[in-house]
């Protein structure tokens, strides 16, 4: 395909204004002409097929099955763009007075307090603007507090089943990171946890679901020996949808928490944003939260929201205004249509889809922790290197042959040739079934023509990259070759 520099044409234009009407004489700047700079030329139409046939060879949410582990990549209910693009919302300033914007602040008022009911916490900030940085976020609330007590408190655990952002948190806040092992069944080995947790441990930081898709059985055992010499407990809720409705990590004693509006709570993600990564904070916690809050008081008749900066334990501002607003919007949209039956009903279907696919390809890949998953589960591509020498990044570039999205893969750490499959709560069982019919095909592949595998994909518009290349020096024209 060629590039809209190269299909331009000199003097071809999109539209024409009319006929000067009035006699009046308009200079344009010198700066402002367009002499010297290099803009295609082209007609309406060339515009309109050249970025629909780009759109086309596009992949996402909305074009098909996308089981991304651990990102969560679910189709997201148009209706909820709709919410946040409504001028209302999408128009205001953030420097506007408080006096013209009281249904904005409403709104992050009431999902601030839709999440506490959610998880179980204290009270939220809406600042952070994706998951690492609410993880940021939340390890900072526990330095302040233990910097408040005067208690040196200089390591951060964190299980070799975490996300890694996680450890990645904990060093960028000036923690020494431990790592806690993971037992045979795929959750924190609890004697580890005990050795290591002595009075100069802030706190443990806990992904749960952890990232083998498993749900820690001695979650609370954990939050309890940790207690038990003073630190606190960070739950990651980046995958939030595994739980909603059924369990909340404030009754299950942990002290802090975020979660992935963009992951959740309906905003498409991926691109690089934006995000939301609201952090929940106990009532111990809950003065060190960024400023402003978003507060309300009763005046008259009514109720008045403002913003609170009078917070003088507060770890101040982390992000600039208020966090993105767009991304509130959804979410509170999202939360307010399913109610509390919707959302338990989002966390049965995404673990009852995973549990349906996992049972389906656990005769074909390798299944190292056989037990009930949650929203995703990790199969390993070890017998399929080790019988056909083709590798998981084989089979995933497969997978794409078939018109598919892959799922992560290389990424559980602690399984050979990972492959991470979240099919997500919004797919439904023909979808789950094709995507099961395509894996096992695959699987047979590799026995029956592995160099058909290898040399995977054929179907789409660019074949196989060299990964480090085509990241430093992409080359735009390669549909061309
Ligand atoms: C996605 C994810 C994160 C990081 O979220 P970002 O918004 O990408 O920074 C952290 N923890 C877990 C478990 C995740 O799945």
């Amino acid at each position: 395909m060629k590039l809209i520099f190269e299909k331009s044409r000199e003097g071809r234009v999109g539209w024409t204004p009319p006929e000067k009407t009035v006699d009046a004489k308009i200079r344009i700047p010198e700066k402002m002409l367009r002499q010297g700079i290099d803009l295609p030329e082209l007609s309406e139409v060339d515009v309109v097929r050249h970025y629909t046939a780009l759109s086309r060879m596009n992949y996402g949410v909305d074009t098909g099955f996308y089981p991304l582990g651990s990102c969560t990549m679910k189709y997201n209910p148009k209706v909820n763009e709709k919410a946040c693009r409504m001028s209302g919302f999408c128009g205001i300033h953030p420097y506007q007075p408080t006096d013209m914007t009281q249904g904005a602040l409403e709104l992050m008022h009431e999902l601030e307090k839709d999440l506490c009911e959610i998880t179980g916490m204290k009270k939220f900030t809406l600042q952070p603007a994706a998951g690492a940085h609410g993880e940021l976020t939340g390890i900072m609330l526990i330095k302040a507090y233990f910097m408040d007590k005067g208690e040196h408190r200089h390591k951060i655990l964190v299980p070799d089943s975490s996300h890694g952002t996680n450890p990645a948190s904990a060093a960028f806040c000036g923690f020494e990171v431990v790592q806690v092992n993971s037992d045979v069944d795929g959750g924190v080995d609890l004697k580890h946890l005990e050795e290591l947790m002595t009075d100069d441990v802030a706190g443990l930081m806990l992904t749960n679901p952890n990232t083998l898709g498993l749900f820690d059985r001695n979650i609370v055992e954990i939050a309890r020996i940790v207690h038990s010499k003073g630190g606190k407990v960070y739950y990651d809720g980046a995958n939030m949808n595994a739980i909603l409705g059924k369990c909340r990590p404030g009754d299950m004693g942990f002290d802090v928490i975020h979660l992935n509006l963009h992951k959740t709570f309906s905003t498409p993600h991926g691109g690089g944003g934006p995000g939301s990564g609201p952090v929940g904070a106990s009532k111990e916690l809950e003065a060190y939260l960024p400023k402003p809050t978003v507060e309300v008081r009763t005046e008259g008749k009514g109720r008045r929201f403002f913003l609170n900066y009078d917070r003088p334990k507060s770890i101040g501002r982390v992000r600039s205004y208020y966090g993105n607003f767009g991304v509130m919007v959804r979410a509170y949209a999202y939360i307010k249509a399913l109610g509390g039956v919707g959302l338990r009903k989002v966390g049965e279907n995404a673990v009852l889809n995973a549990n349906y696919l996992m049972k389906k390809l656990k005769s074909h890949y390798y299944l190292p922790y056989d037990r009930t998953c949650m929203h995703e589960f990790v199969l390993s591509g070890r017998d399929q290197v080790h019988d056909c020498g083709v590798h998981t990044s084989d089979m995933a570039k497969r997978i794409l042959d078939y018109g598919m999205h892959a799922p992560t893969i290389y990424f559980q750490l602690l399984v050979e040739e990972a492959l991470m499959i979240e099919p997500t709560e919004t797919e439904n069982k023909d979808t789950l079934d094709e995507f099961a019919e395509v894996m096992i095909k695959i699987a047979g592949e590799c026995r029956t023509n592995p160099e058909l595998v290898k040399k995977a994909p054929q179907n789409t518009p660019v074949k196989r990259l060299d990964n480090t290349l085509a990241a430093r020096n992409p080359d735009l024209r390669w549909i061309h070759r």
